[in-house]
């Protein structure tokens, strides 16, 4: 076998090389540095493919030797083992969240530490999908500059947005932040920055920022939900995103949690969000005064920070707001765990830091309504990064579809 794949060499046949490139990097995110024979070991790959691929890899600057200090038995034999690792600086990434009120634009390496980052206000729903592209590509070429990098080892561009993106068309078939359906925001931002772009619901982004640099370096399997403007999902399988069939998995904040009820931004009934979100619990809160826009984001923002401070400084009709808000939460993610049974769920976006009463709820409705048992437990995490987690996702994009 060792002779077979060394007489092959480079003339493997290409999916069984990528599929091999892949399986290293992989490894080497998931543990850190590795020797070869211990990828061999824990890929199943052999010694004479790990030295093969891993010398494409050195050559190509995507893995660096890391000399380790020998150990006792390595000392006697006099040859130290060299382990590898990632090299994060092989190539930089940048990365565009857009949200209701502003897009956030940064500079990642590859190991996702950020080197630049900026945010600029856009209006959503005002603002000409053209326009906000042309911002953002004004911040990215400053953001290199400043960053003094070649832009020749800038591997992508990476877009978050949320709402419907069709992957990898970069279509994004509806989004709360454009006012038109069916922008091909991908090609837009691509013509303007002439960098390779990839774009994909903002969750998901989350989803393998978690994969790349999160817990998912622990566990295969994630549940992300992000809660904010609106509820979002991002789903990986055993090392994948779950994109689904036709590109817009995994949706979550507009399943259903009521039939025919509260009028959900979409435009039909009953969705999560139309409970869970930013916009539903400040709607909800306008009976109790004083009555902000909802579709304004900043004001919507503002009233969010009031409404966080009334119910943890014991306001009791706002309480029953953030409970009824995480109760409707809780009970959807108690049906994804049903449906799925995550080893972990990571609950993450600006809302990761909100109210007391929305977390204990939440946590008591999944408890209360997921048919797994008492000694089956669900690992519920708090990611509350910030828009550190936006770059991350970004650079996780980048590197899944450039690097391997
Ligand atoms: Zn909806």
């Amino acid at each position: 076998m060792n002779q077979h794949d060394q007489r092959l060499g480079r003339h493997i046949p290409d999916p069984v090389r990528a599929q091999n490139r892949k399986a290293i990097v992989d490894c080497l995110r998931r543990r850190g540095a590795a020797a070869r024979i211990e990828l061999s070991e824990q890929i199943g790959i052999s010694p004479a493919t790990v030295t093969i691929i891993t010398s494409e890899l050195l050559e190509d600057g995507v893995i660096r030797e890391e000399p380790a200090a020998p150990d006792r038995n390595e000392a006697a034999r006099g040859r130290p083992r060299t382990r590898l690792e990632l090299n994060p600086d092989a190539g930089y990434a940048v990365g565009i969240k857009i949200s209701m009120h502003q897009a956030a634009v940064s500079l990642t390496d590859l190991s996702g530490d950020i080197l630049g980052a900026e945010t600029i206000p856009v209006r959503a729903n005002r603002d000409a999908p053209e326009w906000i592209a042309d911002i953002c590509v004004q911040q990215v070429q400053k953001i290199i500059a400043d960053s003094a990098i070649d832009p020749a080892l800038v591997l992508g561009v990476g877009i978050g947005i949320p709402g419907y993106v069709e992957y990898p068309s970069g279509l994004v078939r509806w989004a709360p932040v454009f006012s038109e359906r069916d922008v091909p925001f991908k090609e837009i931002v691509e013509q303007r920055s002439g960098f390779r772009t990839f774009i994909d619901n903002d969750a998901n982004m989350t989803a393998l920022a978690e994969k790349w640099f999160g817990v998912g370096r622990t566990f295969p399997t994630v549940l992300v939900v992000t809660v904010e403007h609106g509820v979002g999902m991002g789903l990986v399988v055993n090392e994948k995103l779950y994109r689904g069939a036709h590109g817009f998995g995994a949706e979550f904040g507009h399943t259903k949690i009521v039939v025919g009820g509260a009028l959900c931004r979409c435009g039909q009934r009953g969705c999560i969000e139309a409970y869970a979100s930013d916009y539903a619990i400040a709607r909800e809160a306008n009976i109790l005064g004083p009555s902000v826009d909802t579709d304004d984001p900043i004001a919507l923002q503002n009233r969010m920070r009031q409404l966080i401070r009334q119910a943890d400084d014991g306001d009791e009709a706002v309480i029953s707001i953030f409970e009824r808000a995480g109760t409707m939460l809780g009970t959807g993610i108690a049906n994804l765990v049903d449906i799925l049974d995550p080893p972990v769920v990571v609950l993450s976006g600006a809302r990761a830091q909100s109210a007391r009463a929305f977390f204990s709820s939440l946590r008591d409705a999944m408890e209360a309504n997921s048919l797994l048992g008492a000694d089956q437990t669900v690992d519920l995490r708090i990611d509350s990064g910030g828009d550190e987690v936006w770059a991350r996702g970004a650079a996780a994009l980048v590197l899944e579809e450039t690097l391997i």
